[in-house]
């Protein structure tokens, strides 16, 4: 998708031309941007782990390519729904608007919704109380709804559970390892091999206040950079 980068100048060339090749950019823009949705969508749901965020970072570039062309043009039908995909409230998203407001540079054509939508959402996750010193509610994205999820589910909400020894067979160990790692949840697992079967040893790690305390700071920082280079108002 990394041509889609160089659509602002391709499509602008094009339509210095006019006619025929006006109509050939308008219809370039708008399939780049059926292409990139249908490809990104479908990924957007779903907790932000470092491999997806690296991922929708990389993204930013293209979609603010995508979005400048048709800004350029006048394409509304094309910006209306690159503003809608980004209006959700899901973190991905959020990471895929700011990625794509940071690639933006010092263009401004097309991206002034973003920047509000991004720094509306900033401000509700700013809002929202901290999490209370002893509180190790960690919540478990949706994905699987087995019996073993379950329980894992209502280990990790429990507020006042840090521990747990859970006696599972190989292949449940597994799936239940691999529900944590996928998640980059903040929980230690470890298998003890003692007895039949062996002991899944899982401890909620203190990871769990430093990562809420990070995203917090750097929500800040980018409400604060969205003020000042965006002009978003405080
Ligand atoms: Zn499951």
């Amino acid at each position: 998708m990394d041509w889609f980068e160089d659509l602002p100048r391709l499509c602008a060339a094009l339509s210095a031309e006019g006619g025929a090749s006006t109509a050939a950019a308008r219809r370039i823009i708008e399939v780049s941007w059926t292409m990139f949705a249908g490809q990104v969508t479908p990924a957007l749901d779903g907790p932000l782990t470092s491999r997806r965020e690296a991922w929708l970072t990389a993204l930013g570039a293209p979609c603010s390519g995508i979005i400048a062309a048709a800004a350029g043009l006048g394409l509304t039908g094309v910006l209306n729904n690159a503003h809608k995909l980004t209006r959700t409230a899901a973190d991905r998203t959020h990471a895929l608007a700011m990625a794509t407001l940071r690639a933006a540079g010092t263009r401004r054509a097309g991206f002034d919704e973003l920047a509000l939508n991004c720094a509306d959402r900033i401000r509700a996750l700013l809002a929202q109380p901290q999490r209370a010193p002893g509180d190790l509610s960690i919540e478990l994205p949706t994905g699987c709804a087995c019996e073993l999820c379950e329980r894992l589910g209502a280990f990790l909400r429990a507020p006042e559970r840090r521990g747990v020894d859970w006696p599972l067979a190989k292949d449940r160990r597994r799936h239940v390892h691999a529900r944590i790692d996928e998640a980059e949840l903040p929980v230690h697992h470890e298998t003890r091999r003692q007895g039949r079967p062996y002991t899944l040893v899982l401890t909620k790690s203190e990871a769990l206040f430093e990562r809420e305390r990070l995203a917090h700071e750097r929500h800040q920082a980018d409400l604060a950079w969205l003020t000042d280079e965006w002009k978003v108002s405080i």
